[in-house]
């Protein structure tokens, strides 16, 4: 799978003759070639794409990498003239570059060497990116399946007395053995009033009986990220826990209810937030309904109350209100959804209704 000849299609109403990608996000969507961390540059143009990588990662790109030419840097053939090779070539005057990731002394150096014209672009790379295809929503549930495997299995695992750190290091566990190249994030396991920091880091907290446990977790199966949340009972709730844990869900089905594409994302957001302050929690949830996944974990577009654009068919993005009470606890509930034409597609599976383990 690569996206070289999508992106190619949309760089004339860009103003765009090409497009360099030096992130690694963005040199994957386009290439399908996976570099971990690795040093690589493609280069989209209107007539022709490009791949450059030094001797590392040659051999590797040569057999994955298609509908591109690939050339090998060296010492004396650095990636500027590589790319200069390319610009004459495809006679390239407008060069879009990403400048949400470039760094300042990256641009320098190419604004200094090549001999083009350099625009940012990293807006245009976004919006192609929103819009996810057949294949990228097969890896999305493909990702989203092993988080699933994993939460399965840690339900059955975790004890009073364990700490927030070991369900963590057992949720990484678990999704690497079950076919996950990486996460997507570190994981969150935040425990009775750890649970009210929504970015909560683990600690050594051991597990209590009456705690909420709540579970942020996510892995990337090829190239394509997952992100879960649960939160689970230790022991029995009180009856505050309970409604704070029917409101969330309430809030969360309410969301997803409204999710469409053609509706804007504060539209999603407002039909979430809406449940949560008739219930009175409303200055609890500080955060965004969702936000989009992808080939990164948080991308667009957002279901957020600012987001005044209407969110697109195919756009994948997460739907995860949670209502937090500061030295009590915390509740978050969330799924990842596909919108279509006439609603959305929830692509997570596992339960929500509330578990007293
Ligand atoms: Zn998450
Ligand atoms: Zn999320």
């Amino acid at each position: 799978m690569n996206h070289f000849a999508e992106i190619a299609a949309h760089l004339a109403e860009e103003h765009l003759d090409a497009v360099l990608l030096t992130g690694e996000a963005n040199r994957f969507y386009a290439s399908g070639f996976h570099s971990t961390g690795g040093d690589g540059v493609a280069l989209v143009s209107r007539n022709g794409s490009y791949y450059f990588t030094d001797s590392r990662y040659i051999e590797a790109a040569e057999a994955q990498v298609e509908d591109a030419a690939i050339g090998m840097t060296d010492r004396e053939r650095p990636y500027s003239a590589w790319i200069n090779e390319a610009i004459s070539l495809s006679g390239i005057k407008t060069l879009g570059f990403e400048d949400d990731t470039m760094t300042v002394a990256e641009f320098r150096m190419y604004e200094k060497k090549l001999n083009c014209q350099m625009v940012p672009a990293s807006d245009f790379l976004h919006r192609l990116r929103r819009v996810k295809d057949a294949e990228e929503v097969e890896r999305l549930i493909g990702a989203q399946r092993i988080a699933e495997g994993a939460l399965e299995q840690i339900l059955k695992e975790i004890r009073v007395g364990m700490t927030e750190k070991e369900i963590a290091a057992r949720l990484q566990y678990l999704m690497l053995a079950g076919g996950a190249e990486k996460m997507s994030f570190d994981p969150i396991v935040a425990s009775g009033p750890n649970g009210s920091m929504p970015h909560a880091v683990p600690t050594e907290r051991r597990i209590q009986d009456g705690d909420f446990i709540t579970m942020d977790f996510g892995c990337v199966y090829r190239g394509y990220c997952s992100d879960m949340t649960r939160t689970v009972a230790m022991g029995g709730v009180s009856e505050e826990m309970d409604r704070v844990y029917h409101t969330v869900l309430q809030a969360q089905l309410a969301g997803i209810a409204a999710a469409r594409a053609g509706v804007t994302g504060r539209e999603v957001d407002a039909a979430a937030r809406r449940v949560i302050e008739e219930a009175g929690y409303g200055s609890c949830f500080g955060h965004s309904f969702g936000h989009g996944v992808g080939v990164e974990i948080h991308e667009q577009p957002n279901a957020s109350p600012v987001n005044e654009n209407a969110l697109p068919c195919g756009a994948v993005i997460s739907a995860e209100p949670g209502i937090y009470l500061p030295g009590k606890f915390g509740v978050r509930i969330e799924d990842v959804i596909l919108l279509t034409e006439d609603g959305c597609r929830d692509i997570t599976r596992s339960p929500k209704e509330l578990v007293v383990l």
